[in-house]
């Protein structure tokens, strides 16, 4: 299990899903870390991100992309705003993505999030059997990819997933840091995720 505790200074290829590539429906060049769709859309969150922020929300921005390159839904982080403790940007999104094509099954999409998910939203990536995920920022307490735990690869998943981390990841971090220091001063980024 490969665990990462620092953050990521480029984007990685953290989990390549050899095993799922027969069945995965992603073009294989989105396994380049450095696919130029990667940032565009990792700048999408990034905005999505920054207007969970600018309401009281920790700033964590998602959108899934479907097989023809195409938003097929996105979300901001709304925990507070709706007192949903799921209330997740990736749970949020993956909800429209099913609902949008009244499908659960997204192996053909891509989802890209800001930050690293936590268990949670892990656990509803897999069950979406998601074709590729790609996030930003490294979640060092709670980052249930790669960083604390690595759900994926676990005895518990059936499905393995593709994963770049890393892009715009020091962007993402950035965005992070200044909101807690902002609106959160007496946490000040210890953690990112103890109040997502
Ligand atoms: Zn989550």
């Amino acid at each position: 299990m490969l665990r990462i505790s620092q953050g990521l200074e480029t984007p990685q290829l953290i989990t390549s899903g050899n095993a799922a590539r027969k069945s995965c429906q992603i073009d294989r060049a989105l396994l380049e870390p450095e696919h130029p769709q990667h940032q565009h859309w990792m700048g999408q969150a990034l905005q999505l991100a920054a207007a969970a922020g600018a309401t009281g929300d920790v700033p964590v921005g998602a959108i899934v992309v479907d097989g023809q390159g195409r938003a097929i839904a996105q979300a901001e982080n709304r925990k507070q705003r709706d007192g949903d403790p799921t209330g997740h940007a990736e749970i949020l999104a993956l909800q429209r993505a099913g609902r949008s094509r009244q499908n659960w099954h997204l192996n053909d999409c891509v989802l890209y999030v800001t930050l690293e998910p936590c268990p949670m939203c892990a656990g509803a990536i897999i069950n979406a059997r998601l074709g590729l995920l790609v996030f930003g920022a490294i979640d060092p307490k709670a980052g249930a990819i790669c960083s604390v735990l690595n759900l994926p690869a676990s005895a518990a998943s059936n499905h393995r997933l593709p994963v770049i981390g890393g892009v715009l990841g020091q962007d993402c971090q950035q965005q992070l840091q200044v909101w807690f220091q902002q609106k959160r001063p007496d946490r000040f980024y210890t953690q990112p995720s103890e109040n997502i």
